[in-house]
């Protein structure tokens, strides 16, 4: 058990918040009880994340999409009022962090997806800010589009939308998970023979065609489980703390 400022400092020393300008703030959002045992770890904190938080008995949720959005309506009414009521009702902790887990270098979305694909020589693309929010790589050996995509599937368990540009094989790859789409012209300009990420955009398809590049996008959740989940194992490794990942399904 260790205390709440004790799980918020260690988490802030790993993940470097103040490293990063992000759309949300980072770290504590919602202060829930002083002692800390056992932690819930989710993508987002959506009503049904608390609702499976308060049946484990969680103290603490760690998550990747908190609340609180640059530019979204301030007032707490209607969803919002619900999730903060659940969890100041319970007393539980919300810890979230946004860009600083897309981007650690070993617990970030971006670097687990490397492990989990089998994608060698994972590093941050450079001159891409913030430094990892697009990560680059290649495979052993080249695939074919298709086998790429079957990949993706049994990996994330989740068909990619593909969009196959020519015959040509993947060898180079570069992705950002989420939202991350936009980032299709620099994985282009840099030459990859591939680029994936989480949501996909209509003129992410236009992007793939004009710039000779195949497209994957392979589901902002499934893309973003893992950084998360990987943060809950440290977690219980460093700190003894009882963690638990949720996965509440998203099909988007
Ligand atoms: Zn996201």
């Amino acid at each position: 058990m260790i205390s709440r400022t004790e799980l918020h400092t260690v988490l802030d020393n790993l993940l470097k918040p103040e490293d990063i300008k992000d759309y949300c703030p980072n770290g504590l959002q919602v202060e829930g009880k002083e002692r800390i045992k056992t932690v819930v770890t989710g993508v987002t904190a959506s009503q049904r994340l608390i609702n499976a938080a308060i049946e484990q008995n969680a103290d603490a949720i760690v998550v990747h999409h908190g609340y609180f959005w640059k530019g979204e309506n301030e007032v707490i009414t209607g969803m919002k009022k619900r999730r903060l009521q659940t969890l100041l009702a319970h007393d539980i902790s919300l810890f979230a962090y946004h860009l600083p887990i897309d981007v650690h270098p070993e617990y970030g979305n971006n670097a687990q997806l490397a492990h989990l694909l089998g994608i060698e020589n994972a590093k941050p693309m450079p001159g891409v800010s913030p430094r990892g929010i697009v990560y680059q790589g290649e495979f052993s050996a080249a695939l074919s589009p298709q086998q790429l995509a079957q990949r993706f599937e049994s990996v994330l368990g989740k068909t990619p939308l593909v969009e196959q540009v020519g015959s040509g094989s993947v060898k180079t790859i570069a992705w950002c998970s989420g939202g991350g789409q936009g980032f299709i012209d620099q994985a282009a300009e840099a030459g990859m023979d591939a680029f994936f990420s989480g949501e996909v955009s209509e003129k992410t398809i236009h992007s793939a065609r004009e710039q000779n590049i195949h497209y994957f996008a392979c589901g902002h959740h499934a893309t973003e489980r893992c950084g998360v989940k990987a943060l809950g194992d440290y977690l219980h490794s460093q700190l003894g703390l009882n963690v638990r990942f949720i996965d509440i399904d998203n099909p988007a």
